[in-house]
């Protein structure tokens, strides 16, 4: 994949959360704080601006451009823990112009590890990991069957959409949600909502 396809990710995903930004805060609204919608689009249409004014040269300038502005600008778990995605994926892609599939799956994952290491969810606790991590398997499968990458980013972005769909039934055990115990069930998670469209938007740029 392209530096240009990744820079239209991040244009694509701030538009798909500013569109949905009174969704994604509906849902917080019901096991959170109502603030997850702004927070996203906040973060996001800053992240836009910044690589608009500073073109980053590298996927590892794109990375850590867009972690650094969410990190600065998101108050909450959200903004250190999708902060800490892209600064990691930047320092695993590098100083590139470009991933291929084997590339663009470790820099997902190194993002990934570095939400687990963060806020220490497992899988099941009901948060953005649920969407997450099934797409980084679906695109492991696929590259492993040797399947084309916007095909493994179509499974990618499938995976994590029944991920968070998943989140449902599940009762939270990290964040806001999990103060309210057994009573976040039958709710989504908000965060796997906004993470499914992140994978999402991904296989969307790739398909340019
Ligand atoms: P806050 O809860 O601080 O208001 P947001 O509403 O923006 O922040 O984000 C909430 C989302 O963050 C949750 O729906 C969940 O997906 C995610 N989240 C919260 N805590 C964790 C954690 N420890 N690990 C992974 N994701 C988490
Ligand atoms: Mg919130
Ligand atoms: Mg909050």
């Amino acid at each position: 994949m392209q530096l240009s396809a990744l820079v239209d990710w991040i244009h694509r995903y701030k538009d798909e959360v500013v569109a949905r930004k009174d969704e994604l805060t509906d849902l917080d609204r019901q096991i959170g704080d109502a603030d997850h919608g702004s927070n996203m689009a906040r973060g996001m249409q800053a992240a836009s601006d910044k690589i608009d004014a500073a073109v980053p040269a590298t996927v590892g300038e794109l990375g850590k451009s867009v972690g650094m502005t969410l990190v600065s600008t998101v108050g909450g778990a959200s903004g250190p823990l999708y902060g800490t995605f892209f600064l990691r994926f930047g320092t695993a892609a590098g100083g590139v112009t470009e991933l291929d599939a084997a590339g663009l799956s470790a820099a997902l994952r190194s993002g990934v590890e570095g939400i687990v290491a963060r806020g220490k969810a497992e899988p099941g606790d009901k948060t953005m990991l649920d969407a997450l991590l099934p797409a980084l398997d679906a695109i492991d499968d696929a590259n492993a069957a040797g399947r084309p990458e916007v095909e493994a980013l179509e499974a990618a972005a499938t995976a994590a959409e029944a991920g968070s769909a998943a989140t449902l039934d599940l009762v939270a055990r990290k964040g806001r949600a999990s103060y309210l115990g057994e009573r976040s069930a039958g709710h989504l998670d908000p965060g796997s909502v906004s993470s499914a469209m992140l994978v999402r938007t991904l296989a969307d740029a790739a398909k340019g």
